[in-house]
């Protein structure tokens, strides 16, 4: 942002020069940096290092170790260069120790014919790399190598390492960088000229340094502490605009919301709960009170409802649609597929009876008079619900009074989703309730997610008996198969998942196909059983056909792929077989072991792999207190595998990218520093319209434009 920011409002800076402009680029160079986005000494600037090499401390030749990466000053002996039998071009140098004692430590390169042409026999120089043994000597490998009394750029130091582009060399790039940071030896340093965005007062206030100096200290870092405040420095910087500028949306929001209240009686409300075909779970029953509390205001309700796999969420938004239809609003409910939104409309029916709101399923597959007639439906406001895909309903739909908008199982929470219903209810603001089997990260709650509230259904439905969960390898399958058969026979039914569609897709002999293992399986090992196939590459009409026979017991076993991973609920089926459970992610298997285990009868998952040291398998049949973890705990334990950046990636988080900021990985306090130190900033200043936050305002305007978050 800053360095966007820069540009806009002083455009006569060097910043903004071209970078052919800085010593040592030519045209050729500018080519390579382009592809890395770099096209002013201002994007060369931001170019951060993506991490160091601790070249810091010295070591004496003699006291060099084996396959660590070292720094020594040594003096160059009798350096030698020949071809290899490979035809590559090796210099090799003898070293002494830097008071001229021999040593048997050499250094040597490959491709390299510069060492020789600059470097001399007899010059004191030092060396920063890999040492390792070549047959009974030490020899630095490949070093990065400087004259001694030169300033310490690619040795002796905390190097930056870039990420570069093919073509462009790891020490050009360095220099360069080298060389807008602390200035050529005639000319003053263009870091220099990078505009501070804060206002001293804030500076001090948080004890940061200033931007030339944090920039500075991150590319060439003067130790590990210096290099630590400069990224606190830039981090605040990031947070601070992403705050200042999620503060200003939900102000403006505050100030034009215009929600209808929508309000049932306590009676009305007791009825419908007393209608259901189960008694609700106490997390059910004070999370709609939140929702209908939420409801009765003109403030436009933005809620997120967290709930495991099968803790009954779909519920508490039929209740909620009730509560909008009593009040005469409308309701649509999206869900991420065709299939969940045809699943939503049979739970719907279900839940309503006869008397309840008019509903109405809108997909792809209604067309002609049936859809002309539910668009009029929605349009005159004589349909109280639909219930249709994310992107249907965005696009297609015009409602007479949208009072209520769901969104389910929406892992992805654009940023910019809300406002997109916003524009939907004509001059209202629709209530927006989100919901999610995911739980979201602190660090995301208290920035983007910020204007969220959250209410968590964290009690399973009661008389659920755990799920038992088994680790097979594939030669045990014929034992799995006779447990489904079993099932099968006790009257439930089963779901058998494969990671691929058709044995023909690429993947290997190995790798199981949905189409393969339906096929060999009626006619081997469940001959005889109802089975049916379900992909993602059949029509959605097809699909929902199957479905719909699953639902109404008519199949026994569905093979199919992922495209039942999220929300379908059918409570007869109790065997869940995930053939290839390897190739599914942490929260994949979790989801697909949520699809069973939601009725009264016990359920098993049966997770059938020849990896036996997978991490992720390890988790899945992991134990506590007598019940498999739940999808917190087992996101926690997916951050352990795979580490924190990966856990929440920006894309699908829908977050901004940050330059220096990882959302899901970042230090809370200084989110949390930077969420109040906004919240100051607009106290006195609403509009940042101060001569001092002017830099400010830049930023975060330049942050709306870049993701349309507005
Ligand atoms: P999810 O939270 O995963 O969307 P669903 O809403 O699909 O879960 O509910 C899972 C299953 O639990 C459904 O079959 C639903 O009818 C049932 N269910 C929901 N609430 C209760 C309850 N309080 N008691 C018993 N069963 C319930
Ligand atoms: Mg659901």
């Amino acid at each position: 942002m800053a360095p966007a920011t820069a540009r806009d409002t002083r455009p006569s800076s060097s910043l903004d020069l071209d970078v052919t402009r800085l010593p040592g680029i030519g045209l050729e160079s500018k080519k390579l940096l382009e592809r890395l986005e770099i096209r002013t000494i201002g994007d060369l600037l931001w170019h951060l290092p993506a991490r160091y090499d601790d070249f810091s401390k010295y070591r004496p030749l003699r006291a060099l170790v084996a396959n660590q990466k070292q720094t020594a000053i040594a003096v160059i002996g009798r350096m030698t260069q020949r071809r290899t039998a490979r035809g590559q071009l090796l210099t090799e140098a003898e070293l002494f120790e830097e008071d001229g004692t021999p040593s048997d430590v050499r250094a040597s390169w490959f491709g390299r014919s510069f060492v020789k042409e600059t470097h001399r026999e007899g010059e004191r120089v030092r060396l920063s790399g890999d040492v390792k043994w070549v047959g009974r000597s030490l020899q630095f490998s490949q070093p990065a190598l400087e004259r001694a009394d030169a300033e310490a750029v690619h040795t002796g130091r905390l190097v930056p390492i870039y990420r570069l582009t093919e073509g462009l060399k790891a020490g050009q790039v360095r220099r360069w960088l080298h060389t807008a940071i602390e200035g050529g030896p005639r000319r003053t340093a263009i870091v220099g000229e990078v505009p501070d965005l804060l206002p001293a007062q804030v500076r001090e206030r948080h004890r940061l340094p200033d931007i030339a100096s944090a920039l500075r200290q991150v590319h060439f870092p003067d130790d590990t502490a210096r290099l630590l405040a400069a990224r606190r420095r830039l981090a605040f910087d990031e947070l601070l605009v992403l705050q200042l500028a999620l503060a200003q949306r939900r102000e403006r929001w505050r100030a034009q919301a215009k929600a209808m209240p929508l309000v049932a009686a306590d009676d009305a409300l007791g009825r419908w709960t007393a209608a259901l075909p189960f008694t609700l779970t106490g997390a059910q029953g004070r999370v709609i009170e939140q929702i209908r509390a939420d409801l009765a205001r003109r403030v436009p309700m933005s809620r997120l409802l967290e709930g495991d796999v099968g803790s009954g969420k779909t519920v508490v938004a039929a209740l909620a649609a009730r509560i909008a239809a009593a009040s005469g609003a409308q309701t649509a409910l999206m869900a991420p597929t065709e299939l969940l939104a045809e699943q939503h409309a049979r739970s719907l029916a279900a839940l309503f009876g006869n008397e309840g709101p008019t509903h109405a399923l809108l997909t792809s597959s209604v067309t002609g008079e049936p859809r002309r007639r539910i668009l009029a439906g929605l349009a005159d406001g004589s349909i109280d619900v639909v219930v249709g895909t994310h992107a249907l309903v965005e696009e297609a739909v015009a409602f007479d009074r949208l009072g209520l908008a769901v969104v389910d199982e929406q892992h992805r929470f654009g940023v910019r989703q809300r406002s997109t219903f916003r524009e939907k209810g004509d001059g209202l603001d629709p209530h927006l309730l989100l919901t999610t089997a995911t739980p979201i990260p602190q660090t995301l709650n208290q920035t983007i997610y910020r204007d969220l509230d959250i209410s968590v259904i964290d009690e399973l439905p009661a008389g659920r008996l755990p799920i038992i969960t088994h680790l097979r390898t594939p030669d045990q399958l014929a034992k799995v198969w006779e447990g489904v058969r079993l099932a099968v026979e006790r009257g439930q039914q089963a779901f058998v998942v494969t990671p691929r569609i058709d044995p023909d897709d690429t993947g290997g002999e190995e790798l199981p196909s949905a189409i393969a293992t339906e096929r060999d399986l009626g006619r081997g090992e469940l001959r005889g059983l109802r089975l049916a196939l379900m992909h993602g590459r059949m029509a959605a009409k097809e699909r929902d056909d199957v479905m719909r026979r699953f639902a109404a017991r008519e199949i026994d076993v569905l093979v199919a792929t992922t495209v039942i991973e999220v929300g379908i609920d059918i409570p007869n089926a109790t065997v869940m077989v995930i053939l290839g459970a390897d190739r599914f992610g942490l929260a994949q298997l979790h989801q697909l072991r949520g699809r069973v285990g939601r009725g009264a009868d016990r359920a098993y998952c049966v997770l059938v792999s020849d990896a036996s040291e997978s991490a992720r398998l390890a988790a899945m049949v992991e134990q506590k207190e007598g019940r498999p973890l739940n999808g917190f705990e087992l996101a926690m334990r997916d951050l352990e595998i795979r580490g924190a950046g990966e856990f929440l990636g920006t894309r699908q988080s829908g977050a901004p990218e940050l330059r220096i900021v990882d959302l899901a990985d970042v230090d809370p306090q200084l989110i949390d520093e930077t969420a109040r130190e906004a919240d100051r900033t607009l106290a006195s200043d609403p509009s940042l319209e101060r001569p001092d936050h002017e830099l400010l305002a830049g930023a975060v305007d330049q942050l709306w434009r870049r993701y349309a978050l507005a």
